[in-house]
């Protein structure tokens, strides 16, 4: 049975194809992988995002138990990102595949992404990230490219784990400097520089504190989270990360 191969083989990755009305032409190459959570149950999810009176949609949509449906093709412009920005592109949905998780999400009782969810996700966003080129520094949270509308997918998503596999910028292993940043507005502007929009300051430092040091979101820039965005641009400044 065909479930939806295409040109690319990864059917094997892909169990399922209900494809969404709600898409249009790309105007930018691929250059990135946008995470969310879905907020919803299974089913209501499913159907929202292949309702055309919601107007939203992503390219994947993947279960608690580990079934990937595809909803958009790849070379289709899906409906996830919204409003957004990263690293000066403000058309991330041009830009970049949209992968939603089933979950309950902060409103439904925020919890662990189940085990099954991460272990179909690792090998279908391996394998879009090896078709794009796409930099580890470009997967990136909802949360990212929208900090001042988005939480999603949140803190308790397992980074480290995509981190194993190279899928996504690791926490840096160690911190060289103390608190490199005299004041507020250079930790800004290196925030910025590093791919956040920082239009809504402390909820750009909420975002970059939910992907980088989940354990405090508090909005406060102290000396560790300023640590981890000197290591962050400094192995990006010395080649090491792109
Ligand atoms: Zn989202």
């Amino acid at each position: 049975m065909d479930r939806g191969a295409d040109s690319f083989g990864n059917d094997d990755l892909v169990h399922d194809e209900r494809l969404s009305p709600n898409f249009n032409e790309r105007r930018l190459p691929v250059t990135m992988a946008v995470l969310h959570y879905t907020e919803l149950p299974h089913d209501e999810a499913l159907d929202r995002l292949t309702d055309p009176d919601a107007g939203v949609s992503a390219h994947y949509f993947i279960s608690e138990q580990g079934r990937v449906t595809r909803l958009v093709p790849e070379d289709k412009r899906a409906w996830h990102a919204g409003i957004s920005c990263w690293r000066g592109v403000t058309d991330v949905n041009s830009a970049s595949i949209g992968i939603e998780l089933d979950h309950p999400g902060h409103a439904g009782g925020y919890r662990e992404f189940a085990p099954a969810q991460i272990d179909a996700l690792i090998p279908l966003l391996a394998a879009i990230v090896k078709r794009y080129d796409i930099p580890r520094a470009n997967v990136v949270a909802h949360s990212d490219v929208a900090p001042a509308r988005k939480i999603d997918p949140g803190e308790l998503f397992p980074w480290d784990r995509l981190a194993e596999y190279g899928l996504c910028l690791p926490k840096p292993a160690k911190l060289e400097l103390g608190d490199p940043f005299q004041n507020d507005g250079a930790f800004m502007l290196a925030l910025e520089r590093f791919g956040y929009d920082i239009t809504e300051a402390t909820k750009a430092v909420e975002a970059f504190q939910r992907r980088w040091r989940p354990e405090i979101i508090d909005g406060a820039i102290d000396g560790q989270v300023g640590a981890i965005l000197f290591q962050l641009l400094l192995d990006r400044d010395r080649g090491l990360t792109r």
